[in-house]
């Protein structure tokens, strides 16, 4: 029942400048390839992308080379990539974030917001308060009828998928995206065999069936989904006005 549609205007706002490609990539393709405005927003610059031990030892990032790798990604895509430039690993969902993203929301006229799992587990805290500030500020922008929040890649991350989406056809770009992203080269959730499990492992958990004709898939859960009676109306198979009333004889009224 529930469509990608080409009158969308997709926003997927996120901790870093690589969380987009590792939970929606495929998803965000397929939007886009159907027509609709999808735009990436990465709240933070990821300078300190870099292991403990490097950044003792002097090593820095340069706030332009995260967000360029997160361009590069999404190159001759049509996807739209921004960045907010605040500073990763102590965010907070503090009124300079609930309004940096409101703010984004309302200047895209938002109608799908898609971001990470407010209640992922362990999942970075980062992560935790990018989702927690892009529900509250959502509330305030009407055009935002759909909430889809992605599987995070941390474990034990308590997360029950309840949509998915058949990436197959660009799992391969994914993984080249994915790639791009070569100040974060060696991390296990960038790397092709742990994105190729991941997509199969969507389907062999809730649809073995199609996870056997070796289909690959994103898995969202959704707070908020919004199908209008125009899609509902569309997809079945008789035609009227009230197509579910029926007269006590069993005739269609
Ligand atoms: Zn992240």
């Amino acid at each position: 029942m529930f469509t990608l549609s080409a009158h969308d205007r997709v926003v997927a706002v996120v901790a870093h400048p690589d969380d987009a490609e590792i939970m929606f990539y495929g998803t965000l393709r397929i939007w886009r390839d159907a027509g609709a405005d999808v735009t990436v927003v990465a709240a933070t610059h990821g300078t300190n992308g870099v292991p403990l031990r490097d950044r003792l030892a002097g090593t820095r990032l340069d706030p332009r080379e995260r967000p360029a790798e997160n361009a590069k990604s999404f190159r001759d895509t049509g996807i739209m990539v921004e960045c907010l430039g605040m500073d990763d690993g102590t965010l907070t969902p503090d009124i300079e974030l609930v309004s940096a993203i409101e703010d984004t929301l309302t200047r895209h006229r938002c109608t799908v917001l898609l971001t990470h799992a407010p209640h992922g587990g362990n999942d970075h805290q980062d992560h935790h308060a990018v989702a927690r500030a892009a529900l509250n500020a959502a509330t305030r922008v009407p055009s935002c009828t759909t909430i889809l929040h992605g599987r995070p890649h941390a474990p034990h991350q308590g997360f029950t998928p309840r949509v998915l989406i058949d990436i197959t056809e660009y799992l391969d770009d994914k993984i080249k995206a994915l790639a791009e992203h070569r100040s974060q080269a060696g991390r296990y959730y960038l790397g092709e065999p742990y994105t190729r499990w991941r997509a199969a492992g969507e389907a062999w958990n809730t649809l073995p069936g199609h996870a056997a004709e070796g289909r690959a898939f994103e898995a969202l859960t959704p707070s908020l989904l919004l199908v209008s009676g125009a899609e509902i109306r569309a997809r079945l198979p008789c035609t009227g006005p009230t197509p579910f009333l029926r007269s006590t004889e069993g005739t269609p009224v």
